[in-house]
């Protein structure tokens, strides 16, 4: 049976071409875009178009965003890769510090996408968190221009602790206790004296012990 007039895609078949190789065919696309094309990508729905299809649609985003989502999607490839995959350089400042990105983001670019929309987003803009020890959410992030974030990285929150003011990164990596514990610690109301403090147990993160004397099981109490 004959392909003759067959119709994949926005393809029309119009004749067999001789190839010495493939079964190929002179083909119409819908646009007017005439090609030769392999019958078996034609079956196969790898050919179904001259490429107009894919032009449409990427025009189609293009034009209803108002922006390029491409460049919108590698900054979130790159905000994920900066949290999650270890042999990313700068790993160390971004999740090697306990810096995530929030549940709503992390599997969903176009909630990324549709939230950087009506937040300001332009090419050549940097998503900067507000607070440099906080998590990449939509609470705590904003689009800036390089300079805003410069400074902004310049005002990381620093910390007096027995004279010595340091960043608490610094503390973290002097202390041997996470960042992410030192922050929480803060967040419990902890002082700087008792930030470094080192808490009996392993796996301990501060969030619950913070004496240094055992306490008797509660079981026994009372
Ligand atoms: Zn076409």
């Amino acid at each position: 049976m004959s392909l003759e007039g067959h119709r994949f895609g926005r393809w029309v078949l119009i004749e067999r071409v001789n190839h010495p190789k493939y079964k190929m065919w002179h083909c119409k696309c819908d646009c007017g875009n005439e090609k030769d094309v392999n019958e078996n990508n034609l079956k196969r729905g790898k050919s179904i178009s001259c490429g107009c299809h894919r032009k449409e649609k990427l025009h189609k985003l293009k034009s209803v965003h108002n922006c390029e989502p491409r460049k919108l999607y590698n900054v979130w490839l790159a905000m994920r890769r900066r949290c999650y995959l270890e042999t990313t350089r700068g790993y160390e400042h971004y999740g090697g510090r306990g810096i995530e990105v929030s549940e709503v983001w992390r599997h969903d670019f176009e909630a990324f996408r549709d939230w950087s929309l009506s937040n300001g987003y332009k090419e050549g803009l940097s998503i900067d968190r507000i607070d440099n020890d906080g998590n990449y959410s939509p609470e705590n992030c904003r689009w800036v221009d390089r300079k805003t974030q410069n400074n902004n990285k310049r005002n990381v929150r620093k910390i007096e602790i027995k004279g010595a003011t340091k960043t608490l990164a610094e503390w973290a990596q002097i202390s041997g206790i996470k960042h992410n514990t030192l922050t929480s610690r803060l967040a419990y109301g902890w002082t700087n004296e008792e930030l470094l403090t080192e808490t009996e147990g392993k796996g301990t993160n501060g969030t619950t012990t913070k004496r240094k004397i055992k306490s008797k099981p509660a079981s026994k109490v009372g």
